[in-house]
This record gives structure tokens, sequence and C-alpha cells, in this order.
């Protein structure tokens, strides 16, 4: 029987440990045997490696995080400590990796096999979305789900109050996150860093709105927009006139049990993956695209920046 593992690098996302009790399943169902590495590149240094069984993974399909642990590891982009790894997956016998994470991970994943030749085969996972040549990436979707209760409980104290509320979402220099929630919730306003914004250009708009009645506002804006949210909220009240409030929603967008689409993505994403390796691709990320799942190259999907769909853009304009 041949031997793979599965690891997770980067920021954790709800819908990994989905994809980890599936890659047990159907790395058995395909006659492979599968492995654990907890704490990612860091664990594969320090040999926290273990054989996994169906045991392992019962009862963690409705649990977001990930059971194995993520980790970011300094020591991982110097040589001598990938050779490291490379002798503590030898001393199994392991030469094929599954990589849950983003793109620097799957940099680091194309060094790893070009210079110790362990194969892999990449699952972009990021609540960002924010990864070039795949449409989604494991745990978006649980991410919007959260966002989305919050910024509906904040609409209902907003309500009550007259308030305008300005909610911050993650998603670093990408606006996805951001943009579909605004667009889902029914926010007046989105800021995203993708686009150039004026805020005196809403002044007029807004005003009008509250002369016929509007009682509130909510604005979703991305953390990585020119101003921090407070400045956004200082502005409502300043140049709107209406009592404001920011609520920077930060890592409980991380959290939350993964949704059905993600438990679903997750159960595809492995399938493809294991798959791919087991038709002889050596060195792959699997992206989901319009055309279903496709097989890419690092360079694809890595060294490219991500750029927002233009379709979507398009709809912001339309606040
Ligand atoms: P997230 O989107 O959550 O940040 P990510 O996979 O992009 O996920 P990074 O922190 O960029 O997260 O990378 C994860 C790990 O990948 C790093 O801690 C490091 O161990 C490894 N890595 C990244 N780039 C390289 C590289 N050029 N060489 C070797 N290892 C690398």
């Amino acid at each position: 029987m041949k031997n793979i593992a599965i690891l997770c690098s980067g920021g954790d996302v709800s819908g990994m440990n989905p994809a980890i009790k599936h890659f047990v399943e159907y790395a058995l169902e395909k006659e492979l045997t599968p492995y654990f590495v907890y704490d990612g590149f860091k664990g594969l240094i320090e040999n926290k490696i273990v054989k996994a069984t169906h045991k392992d993974v019962a009862g963690i399909i409705n649990r977001g995080g990930t059971i194995l642990g993520s980790a970011r590891s300094k020591k991982f982009m110097e040589k001598k400590f990938r050779e490291v790894a490379k002798k503590n997956l030898d001393a199994l016998n392991i030469d094929m990796l599954v990589v849950l994470g983003g793109d620097g991970s799957f940099r680091g994943m194309d060094i790893f096999y070009k210079e110790q030749g362990i194969k892999f085969c990449g699952i972009p996972s990021t609540i960002d979305n924010d990864i070039n040549g795949t449409e989604y990436c494991l745990g978006v979707d649980t991410a919007l789900n959260v966002i989305k209760e919050s910024i509906d409980n904040i609409r209902d104290t907003a309500a009550s109050f007259s308030r305008a509320f300005v909610i911050e979402t993650m998603g670093r220099d990408c606006g996805y996150l951001a943009l579909v929630s605004a667009l889902t919730c029914g926010a007046e306003l989105c800021l995203i860093p993708e686009v150039e914004y004026d805020l005196k250009e809403y002044e007029k708009s807004f005003k009008k709105q509250i002369k016929n009645g509007r009682r509130y506002f909510i604005a979703v804006v991305s953390e990585g927009i020119k101003e921090e949210s407070s400045e956004i909220a200082k502005w409502f009240e300043e140049k709107i006139g209406f009592e404001s409030r920011a609520t920077i929603l930060g890592h409980t967008q991380r959290g939350g049990n993964p949704t059905i689409y993600d438990r679903l993505m997750a159960y595809k994403f492995v399938n493809h993956a294991l798959d791919g390796m087991l038709e002889g691709r050596d060195e792959s990320v699997i992206c989901y695209t319009k055309k279903g799942f496709e097989y890419k190259s690092i360079d694809e999907v890595a060294n490219k920046k991500y750029q927002l769909d233009d379709k979507l853009l398009s709809y912001l304009k339309k606040f």
C-alpha cells in the first residue's frame, strides 16, 4: 500500500475538518494508507506525523477549525529544515502530500517538491477567496454565513436606535467578503480596496434618503481600504448627521461549523486531489472554475495576483 499524508498550513478555515475526514475515508477506499501531519510544515520538521484511521475522524464533520492544527513556519523557508522534513517523511515512506492552505503554502510546497521530490496537490483554503485561478476557496461560504448572521443581528439594533453601523470584514487586500456580504445583506454602502472611493459622493444621496424616511444605514467595509472603519463611522456622524458605531467582525469570521456547501466542496476538492495524484499529477493545485474542477500549476495559482471577478465588481457600482 502507498502512503499519503495531509496537512493544514496558513490560516485555518471552516471546512478543513470535513476535508480531513473525507481524506481518510477516500484514501482507504483507494487502498492508500492515510497519515496526518499535525501543525503544518512545522509538524513536518518536528516529525508530528501519525497514521490515521476511521476512528480519528469520527465526529469532526460539523466542527470548524482543523483537528490537525495549522501553523506558519519560518524554518520551512530554510533548506536544512526542509531536508529534516523530507527525512521524516522518508522514514514513513510517504512521498505524497495533500496540502490545505493558501498561496504561501503552495509556494513552500513548490520548493519542497522541486528540491526534495515530495509530490503534492494543494487545496485552496482561505476565507479571503483571494487565490488566483480558483473561483472558490474552502471556507468562504461558512465565513459569508457567519458575516450574514452578524449583519442581520446588527440590522435589528440599527433599526431600533436609528444608527449607522459600519461593519468591517476580513479579506486583507481583497474585497470579496465585503462585496458579497454587502450585496446579499442589503448594505447601503460598500467599500473595498479594489475600487477608489470618495465619501463626498455619497453625502447628497444619503441625506436625501434620510429626508425620505431612512432610519438606519448599514455599511460593509473591507479591512484593506485606506481608512479605518472608525473613520467611516465618524464620517457618518459628522457629514451625514447620524449616530454611528463601527464593528470589526475579526476572527469570528474564521469560526463556525462548516456549511453544507463547504462540506460538499471539501468532499469534491479531496476527491479530485487524490484522483489527480493517483493519475500521476505530481505537483498541482485543484481549482474550482466555471469549467468545474481543474488542476493548475503553481505558477498559475501562487505567482499571480488575484483579481476580483469583473461581473461581481460591476454590481458594486449599482449601489
Ligand atoms: P493564508 O492565506 O492563510 O496566509 P498561506 O498559505 O498564504 O495562507 P503563508 O503564511 O503565506 O500562508 O504561508 C504558510 C507557510 O508556507 C509559511 O509559514 C512557510 O512555512 C511556507 N512558505 C511560504 N512561502 C515559502 C517559501 N517561499 N519557501 C518555503 N516555505 C514557504
